[in-house]
C-alpha cells in the first residue's frame, strides 16, 4: 500500500506567559492512500492542532511531515499542495462566510485555483458538486444562516471537494450536528472516499463516531499518542487505561445489564512545561511511583498495536 502521508516526531509548542505549552509533543504516524486514520481524545489533547499542522495551516516547532515522499514541513502550502490537502471544519456556521451565497462559497476556490478550462464551465461544476453532496439546486442563492446545520456542513464538504483533493482533514465534522444528521454526513463522507479514493484524517472526541469511519485509530492524551492500532483491534483489545475509560463512556443503544463506566478522576496535568512522567498519572487508578517520574515510550505490545504505559502487560494480564 502507498503511504500518502508520514509524520515523524512532530511537535508544536506555543509560547504563553506562563511557559511553553506543549500542544503536540512528538507524534509519529503514517496514513495509507484511500484509508482513514481516526484521531480521538478529549478537548485540549492536541488533535485539532495536529490536523492543522499536517496540512500546513500552522508551522511545526520540530519534526517532519512527508507528503507523497516529499518533505513539506517547511514548504509554503499553496498551488498544487493546497489543492491536494483540504480541511472540513467542526463548526460549519463559523467556517462559512455569512455574506456569500452557497453558490459563491463553492465557486470561490474553483475560481481562485483556476479549476476550469474556460469560465463558462464554473456553474456546471458548482451544480455538480452541490448534487454530489446532496444539496438541492434551489439552495444555490441561499445564505448559510438560512440553512440547517446538516446543509451547512454539506456546503463545507462541497467547498473542500471543489479542488479535487487527495487528503482531507475532517476536524470534528459532525460534532455540532444532531445524531440523525451525523449519520447522513458520515455516510456521505464514506461514499465520497470510495468514489474519489480520498484519504482522511478524521478527528473526533467521540470514539463511537471514529469507530464507524476509521481503518486505524490513534488515541491522544495531552499532546502525546497513548495508543495506536487498527480499529477492530482497539475495540477488541483496549490496552491503555485512558482508552479504556474513553471506551466505557461510549453509549450503547441496547444495554442488557448496566455497563460499568470507568470514570476518570483527578486533575489534568498542565501541558505547560510538563515534567517527566506519564501525563495520565494523576488520573490513572494504576499509577505507581515510576509513572510520576519516567515518561513511558510508545511501544509495540502486540503486532501493529502500540501503547505508551509502563504497566500495560500487568494491567491487561498479557
Ligand atoms: Fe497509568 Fe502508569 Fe500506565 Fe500512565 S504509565 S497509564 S500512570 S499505569
Amino acid at each position: 500500500m502507498h503511504k500518502l502521508l508520514e509524520v515523524i516526531d512532530l511537535k508544536k509548542y506555543f509560547v504563553t506567559k506562563n511557559g511553553l505549552l506543549h500542544a503536540v509533543d512528538g507524534v509519529s504516524f503514517s496514513v495509507e492512500e484511500g484509508k482513514t486514520l481516526g484521531v480521538v481524545g478529549e478537548s485540549g489533547c492536541g488533535k485539532s492542532t495536529l490536523g492543522r499542522l499536517v496540512i500546513r495551516l500552522i508551522d511545526a516547532t520540530d519534526g517532519k511531515i512527508i507528503y507523497e515522499g516529499q518533505d513539506i514541513t517547511k514548504t509554503e502550502c499553496k498551488g498544487s499542495l493546497r489543492r491536494e490537502m483540504q480541511i472540513i471544519f467542526q463548526d460549519p456556521f463559523s467556517s462559512l462566510n455569512p455574506r456569500m451565497s452557497v453558490y459563491q462559497i463553492i465557486e470561490e476556490p474553483i475560481r481562485i485555483h483556476k479549476m476550469y478550462k474556460n469560465k463558462a464551465e464554473i456553474p456546471s461544476k458548482v451544480n455538480e458538486l452541490m448534487a454530489r453532496v446532496g444539496l438541492a439546486a434551489k439552495y444555490a442563492d441561499s445564505y448559510p444562516h438560512e440553512l440547517d446545520g446538516g446543509r451547512r456542513q454539506r456546503i463545507g464538504i462541497a467547498r473542500a471537494l471543489a479542488l479535487n483533493p487527495k487528503f482531507i482533514v475532517c476536524d470534528e465534522p459532525v460534532s455540532a450536528l444532531d445524531v440523525s444528521i451525523q449519520a447522513q454526513i458520515l455516510n456521505l463522507l464514506m461514499d465520497l472516499q470510495e468514489d474519489r479514493k480520498l484519504t482522511y484524517m478524521f478527528i473526533s472526541h467521540d470514539l463511537s463516531v471514529v469507530k464507524h469511519v476509521s481503518d486505524e485509530i490513534m488515541v491522544m492524551y495531552l499532546g502525546l499518542v497513548v495508543e495506536k492500532c487498527k480499529t477492530d483491534e482497539l475495540f477488541e483489545h483496549t490496552l491503555h487505561p485512558y482508552s479504556k475509560a474513553l471506551l466505557s463512556a461510549v453509549p450503547e443503544p441496547k444495554v442488557k445489564k448496566k455497563k460499568e463506566m470507568k470514570l476518570i478522576q483527578g486533575e489534568i496535568t498542565s501541558p505547560i512545561d510538563p515534567k517527566p512522567g506519564c501525563r495520565f498519572a494523576p488520573r490513572c487508578t494504576y499509577a505507581r511511583q515510576t509513572c510520576h517520574q519516567v515518561t513511558p515510550e510508545l511501544k509495540e505490545i502486540m503486532p501493529g498495536h502500540f501503547v505508551s504505559c509502563h504497566f500495560v502487560n500487568e494491567i491487561n494480564s498479557i
